[in-house]
């Protein structure tokens, strides 16, 4: 199947009679006839449900799907993006250990990055893209478990040189852990390019409608986990009757663990309604990426002729210092994610969100409707003003979010909001 097709069919198909839209299974539990049966579950996980703190049909129908789009072997979801970037590091990393990482990915993962996971005891090595292969592996350590990067940064709008930083990673004989959120797999498959493990937060395009917040561990079943570097998969878990995720599980070893133990643990499962929400967006993506290209395009190339514009980041334009990485990883194209340096700084980037009238400004992303935000006085304000230049960011910078009304509108109100921060 095609994307446009799995996204309609995969994950679900009706038997005879059953109904043809995939059903909300609102119950926390399953019935079963004997114990026994109850015990075999509890053995092995995998062979049926037990409890919905880590397994439920109408989510698992949606992590079927997301697993088939990005080419993976399973996936699982989770109550947020921000969870599924926790769970995809805590599975292979624990006190004591590193992981590396590019300065240029969402500001809420550089919090967790750079402090969360610090006091949890797991060092955050960043390192930069313009270093040379052999300046970025002189970064790691004994201890460095992962390398993880975004594929379209958001809001920095840099793509990630998925290929090289997977050559890096594996040899050095760790994981590259890629954030697909912006990208989706409709306009980029990481694991084509080498990437190990995916993760999106699945509240942004792949919802699309600003209903649900969610996210998602996707595995390639590609790494060999079996290299010394992680016995946690290899040898037996004694909290789970001592399975051997790599011996039981074969190429699902990482996804099979990160349920049976992290999400048994921590139990940030979506609700069945959340998913079904997350899987209604899911059907109509490919159709919505395409209007969201179409129409981010002719905003790019608007903002690229006016006066009142310093710079405009999107990399399907062919100005775009990233333009090259994007015909590599985004067939040329990006997502509906433009930003854009307002001539006059803070004040002028102030004033032009104040007066737009289609677009609403709020903290949101991906939206189907045109949204605006100013990352410097939100959604990046916990950074020092030098984690904000890391992270690609200026202080007039606006992250403009392209919706799917007719372009039409979209540019007069643009269009209008910048004569009045000009005035
Ligand atoms: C929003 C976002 C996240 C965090 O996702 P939530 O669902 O908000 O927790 C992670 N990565 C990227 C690229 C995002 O845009």
């Amino acid at each position: 199947m095609k994307d446009e097709t799995k996204c309609l069919h995969a994950g679900y198909t009706p038997k005879n009679g059953e109904p043809r839209v995939l059903p909300i299974v609102q119950s926390t539990t399953y019935v079963y006839e004997s114990a026994a049966e109850v015990a075999g579950i509890f053995d092995d996980p995998t062979k049926g449900l037990c409890y919905s703190r880590f397994a439920n049909p109408t989510v698992m129908a949606v992590e079927e799907k997301i697993a088939a789009l990005e080419g993976g072997v399973g996936a699982m979801c989770t109550t947020s993006g921000q969870a599924a970037t926790l769970l995809s590091i805590l599975n292979i990393c624990q006190a004591g250990d590193s992981i590396i990482s590019t300065p240029e990915i969402y500001g809420g993962t550089i919090n967790l990055f750079s402090f969360t996971l610090k006091k949890l005891g797991i060092e955050c090595i960043y390192v930069d893209k313009n270093m040379s292969d052999d300046e970025i592996k002189a970064c790691f350590k004994e201890n460095t478990k992962l390398v993880f990067g975004e594929t379209i940064a958001n809001p920095a709008l840099t793509v990630f040189d998925i290929e090289r930083f997977a050559n890096i990673a594996h040899a050095m004989g760790v994981p590259l852990i890629v954030d697909n959120t912006f990208a989706t797999p409709i306009l980029c498959k990481p694991f084509d390019f080498g990437a190990d493990i995916v993760v999106h937060s699945t509240s942004k395009y792949m919802d699309g409608h600003a209903v649900q917040i969610g996210g998602v561990i996707v595995d390639s079943g590609k790494f060999n986990w079996d290299n010394g570097k992680f016995p946690e998969l290899v040898e037996p878990d004694e909290s789970y009757h001592g399975t051997c995720y790599t011996k039981s599980y074969g190429n699902m070893a990482y996804i099979v663990k990160a349920r049976m133990q992290l999400m048994r643990d921590f139990g940030v499962y979506p609700a069945a309604h959340s998913a079904f929400l997350l899987n209604l967006g899911l059907e109509t993506l490919p159709v919505r990426m395409k209007q969201y290209t179409e129409n981010a395009m002719a905003v790019a190339e608007y903002l690229e002729k006016s006066d009142a514009v310093v710079s405009v980041s999107c990399p399907a334009l062919p100005s775009d210092p990233n333009h090259a990485l994007a015909e590599k990883y985004l067939g040329g194209k990006s997502c509906g994610v433009i930003s854009f340096i307002i001539k006059g700084g803070r004040p002028a980037a102030a004033k032009f969100m104040d007066s737009l009238k289609l677009a609403s400004n709020e903290v949101h992303v991906a939206d189907i409707r045109t949204c605006v935000l100013h990352p410097a006085s939100e959604t990046h304000r916990q950074l020092s003003d030098e984690q904000l230049v890391a992270a690609g960011i200026d202080a007039g910078m606006v992250r403009f979010s392209v919706g799917l009304e007719n372009i039409d509108d979209i540019l007069e109100d643009l269009d209008a909001a910048l004569k009045a921060a000009m005035e």
